[in-house]
């Protein structure tokens, strides 16, 4: 990255939040960024769950310093999603946040920032499918980590072993897991169990996603919906009918499982509910479920919730899950590190952050700008006429 001279500092925060172990940049993407030319500053004590030490950062170049010095002294702040208003509130005109910062789950705290003249840039917005944006894209390094944890996570609870066993004691017979959205997140679920030694199926309304699930060597479960590939390739939500006739299928397939790891989601959506109410009676005591769709929101399972793990009356454990990368906080804190180093360059290439509207990687990430709502989606959530011709000096964020 060449430097123009001007110092841009990144700064990086605890999450302070009991379900977040990962942290925005771990020691070798902090090095990265000061071999760079960039400071970094680091809150004492913010890598200690993944397993990084003050002294590691402070290693690898960085300043270690308090919470609202951090805050107060950054240029860019990195995070993982939203800090608590405490922090947001003391963000002013000229900084920048970037993160997974979920825009359209939190309009009011973008609107406020954009207000402010502060520069939001949401990571979930990427066009993925761009291979630049590959480096940047913390979806799926993030939904990888979820997926491989998804599967260790049914091993533990589950009363068995997953492969075949002969033993002088007896045979197993090996566990029967199906993955239910195979994404980024499924495929890793899919490939983990089998090196667990289950047989593995998988199921997705995209039917491009057969053969990906077919290379990995588990079995797909074919669906009379087809979603077809939409835009980005991702599903398109489907209608109440096709959802119903979904579980309906669903239901009449999944007792012969003994582990269901579900990651359907439709972006910007509330996941689909997949397992319903009757399939869960259905199916066998000691069936493990584990919901990675679980969300404030509900999730693919029914009465999952987030972080919590109950048993049914029937005897089925269901784990909600909306977050399984925080519980690989190491390695998904060294990718995400990767991601976000990636950003800072791509926004930050001579130094200080220049957006460029004529980059469809910033005009996507980046959602305001300032003091504008730049990203088209955000507008439309927020009911904001589109930024058109008539105003292309606000429009040109630069
Ligand atoms: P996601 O997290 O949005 O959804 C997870 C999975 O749930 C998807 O496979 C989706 O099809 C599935 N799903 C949604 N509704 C469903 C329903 N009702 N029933 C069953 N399954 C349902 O998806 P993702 O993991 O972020 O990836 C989405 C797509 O984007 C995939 O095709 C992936 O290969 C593609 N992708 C491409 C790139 C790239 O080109 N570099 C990068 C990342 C992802």
């Amino acid at each position: 990255m060449a430097n123009s001279g001007i110092t841009l500092t990144v700064g990086v925060l605890s999450e302070r939040n009991s379900a977040e172990h990962r942290v925005a940049l771990d020691p070798s993407a902090t090095s990265r960024l000061v071999h760079s030319g960039i400071s970094v500053l680091i809150e004492a004590g913010c890598g200690l769950d993944a397993g990084f030490t003050d002294q590691t950062y402070e290693t690898a170049g960085a300043t270690i310093a308090t919470r609202s010095n951090v805050v107060a002294r950054c240029g860019v702040l990195a995070c993982l999603s939203f800090p608590p208003p405490a922090v947001t509130d003391e963000l002013v005109a000229g900084q920048t946040i970037v993160g997974l910062l979920d825009p359209l789950n939190n309009l009011d705290v973008v609107r406020a920032l954009a207000e402010r003249g502060v520069t939001v840039v949401a990571l979930e917005l990427l066009p993925r499918t761009l291979s630049r944006a590959q480096a940047m894209d913390a979806l799926s390094s993030q939904s990888s980590a979820a997926g491989y944890r998804a599967a260790i996570v049914a091993a533990e609870k589950f009363g068995r072993y997953l492969p075949m066993m002969i033993t002088a004691a007896g045979t197993a017979i090996p566990a029967k897991a199906i993955v239910i959205g195979t994404g980024v997140a499924g495929l890793q679920a899919i490939a983990t169990m089998k090196r667990l030694g289950a047989v593995v199926t998988g199921y997705d309304v995209r039917e491009a996603s057969r053969t990906e699930v077919e290379s990995l060597g588990a079995q797909f479960l074919t669906s009379s919906v087809s979603a077809g590939t939409g835009d980005g390739g991702y599903a398109r939500p489907m209608t109440a009918e096709e959802q119903s006739t979904q579980q309906h299928e669903l239901s009449a397939a999944l007792s012969a499982f003994d582990i269901i790891i579900t990651t359907a989601k439709v972006p910007g959506r509330t996941p689909p509910l997949l397992v319903s109410e009757k399939t869960l009676t259905s199916l066998k005591p000691g069936t493990v479920c584990v919901d990675l769709g679980a969300s404030e929101k509900g999730g693919n399972v029914f009465g999952s919730v987030d972080e919590t793990t109950t048993t049914t009356p029937t005897g089925v454990v269901v784990v909600g899950a909306g977050n399984l990368a925080a519980d690989l906080p190491s390695s998904a804190s060294l990718m995400y590190g990767k991601n976000i180093t990636a950003v800072i360059e791509a926004l930050a290439p001579h130094g200080a952050i220049t957006i460029d509207s004529a980059d469809e990687i910033h005009t996507t990430i980046v959602v305001s700008h300032k003091g504008v709502i730049t990203n088209a989606v955000v507008r439309t959530a927020m009911k904001l006429e589109p930024l058109g011709a008539t105003e292309p000096q606000k429009a040109r964020a630069n």
